[in-house]
């Protein structure tokens, strides 16, 4: 296999394929194997393991232990924030290894891994280092006695299993881990199957870090195997996932048995309206990346554009100028901004939904179609002449495809941006400032951002209204998701 000239990433792709349990990396009960694919060549260039139900016992087991023993559990605020730290330490000295198998597994192009995905892991773990000591209850008065010394303690929910999605691997796995660790809690982590090397590099680095044995655990595999058995495990008191809105709801039945704690970060179809007075010249590409960064598989993507009428021809004119430009290729080189798909079945799902797109009277105005003899690559594509009721305004296509229609009334706009059942983001360019507010209270999403915005923020709550999930992960709140309060009384 010679998939990467890169010694330190070739040397992790040959190695053997193991579990992460108790800060060891160690076999699996079964045999199974997955093979781990380079979307931009259909080459196999890894193998990871499938785990069992037995493997997932005994992850859950170790951190059960490294939970309940106390020798994770009872580390010190100040010793959590320094391990996590030094784990952000190991990630930028390993930033090229983590980006360069992060590309190969994924297809998005190494450098925006290079400048974005794996600085912001960096990130997320020292933004969360920073609240691990800023974990803290309240003194409260009785109302019936003033003779009662009463105060909240903010303790770790306990055993945290993580299940996350390919889309942006090393990411969503910070996500989850850094507040996971903040606060105090063990953690059993399934990254998806088809992008989990940078989880497993992540292993090391927290193994090196210094983390003790069975703080965080990783199982990787079949979701339907492994995920599930960790969603329905008695001795995880929590699961965070993220993924899609049907798994999301098999996750919410898989709790029930012990009532598990479950925040859920889902899909979406999220909603831009452009307005006559916005800026253009910054609203036509940044809408254009908006759907074609990630080749459109973000949750996040302003999927659904709709353009005033009055500079509707200039809008779309100007995005499908742009996807016309638009180097699409494989992640080594450097002029690539689209990489391929990450497999073959999101390739024939974006395709799939294009074709019944045509097949219910939209017109492709650039795209629709496969690229390349090799990989799975699709050509930023723009659909116009929708409408609100077809197959691809309403649902989640997770390709770079963007639906474009016109609106005449500000009114009429808003009432179809809401028209959804997901409630992720919603996005609107505009000068009016008091247009600009009244927009952002009368989306139903859980972000909104107004001419522009930033990636996410591990400042800045990130989740979705309706079918977009429950809970909010960054920030404060998204602290508190692996935090309990515990009411204490004591008479005097
Ligand atoms: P899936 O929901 O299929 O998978 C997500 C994770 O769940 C994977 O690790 C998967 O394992 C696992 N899984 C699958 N079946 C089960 C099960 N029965 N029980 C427990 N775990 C299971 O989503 P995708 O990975 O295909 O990601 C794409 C979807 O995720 C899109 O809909 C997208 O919008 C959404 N998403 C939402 C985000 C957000 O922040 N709101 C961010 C990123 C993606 P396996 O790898 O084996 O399939």
């Amino acid at each position: 296999m010679t998939a990467t000239t890169n010694e330190d990433a070739a040397r992790f792709l040959s190695r053997r394929p193991s579990l992460l349990i108790n800060n060891e990396w160690v076999a699996s009960s079964g045999s199974d194997l997955i093979d781990v694919i380079n979307p931009a060549t259909e080459e196999t260039i890894s193998q990871i393991v499938n785990s069992t139900t037995d493997d997932v016992e005994k992850a859950v087991a170790a951190a059960r232990a490294a939970f309940d023993g106390g020798e994770w559990s009872q580390q010190s605020a100040g010793q959590r924030e320094a391990l996590l730290h030094k784990l952000a330490d190991l990630i930028e000295a390993n930033k090229e290894e983590l980006a360069e198998l992060e590309y190969l597994d994924n297809g998005k192009p190494r450098k925006f891994f290079l400048a974005g995905d794996v600085p912001g892991a960096a990130r997320n773990f020292r933004y969360f280092a920073g609240w691990a000591t800023k974990i803290y209850g309240q003194t409260a008065e009785s109302s019936y006695s003033p003779d009662h010394h009463v105060y909240t303690r903010k303790e770790p929910v306990g055993v945290a299993g993580m299940i996350t999605p390919w889309n942006v691997p090393l990411a969503m796995a910070t996500w989850k881990l850094a507040p996971a660790l903040a606060a105090g809690c063990a953690c059993v982590l399934k990254p998806a199957e088809e992008t989990s090397l940078s989880a497993l590099k992540l292993g090391e680095l927290i193994v090196e870090a210094g983390f003790p044995p069975g703080a965080v655990n990783i199982v990787t595999g079949d979701g339907v195997i492994s995920g599930a058995a960790i969603a329905a495990h008695d001795a995880v008191d929590k699961v965070a996932f993220t993924g899609s809105t049907k798994v999301g709801k098999m996750i919410v039945q898989a709790a029930t048995g012990n009532l598990k704690k479950v925040s859920l970060e889902l899909g979406g179809k999220s909603p831009t309206l452009v307005f006559p007075d916005a800026n253009l010249k910054k609203a036509i590409p940044t809408c254009a990346m908006g759907i074609f960064m990630n080749s459109g598989q973000i949750c996040a993507a302003g999927s659904r554009l709709y353009v005033h009428e009055k500079v509707f021809d200039e809008v779309v004119g100007g995005i499908v100028e742009f996807a016309s430009k638009l180097k699409v290729g494989p992640g080594d080189d450097p002029d690539s901004v689209m990489g391929p798909l990450v497999n073959q079945t999101q390739l024939d799902t974006v395709s799939g939904y294009v074709d019944i797109g045509k097949s219910e009277g939209a017109e492709v105005a650039i795209g629709g179609s496969r690229l390349y003899d090799r990989g799975y690559f699709y050509a930023p594509t723009v659909l116009v002449d929708a409408n609100d009721s077809m197959r691809v305004t309403r649902e989640e296509i997770f390709g770079p495809v963007l639906v474009a229609q016109k609106f005449s009334d500000t009114d009429e706009a808003i009432a179809r941006a809401n028209d959804s059942q997901y409630g992720l983001f919603a996005r609107a360019w505009t000068q009016d400032v008091s247009l600009a507010h009244t927009l952002a209270a009368k989306f139903k999403a859980g972000n909104v951002h107004i001419n522009g915005g930033t990636p996410p923020d591990p400042n800045i709550p990130f989740g979705g209204y309706k079918q977009s999930g429950w809970g909010r992960e960054f920030g404060r709140e998204g602290l508190d998701l692996y935090l309990q309060t515990k009411s204490v009384l004591i008479a005097i």
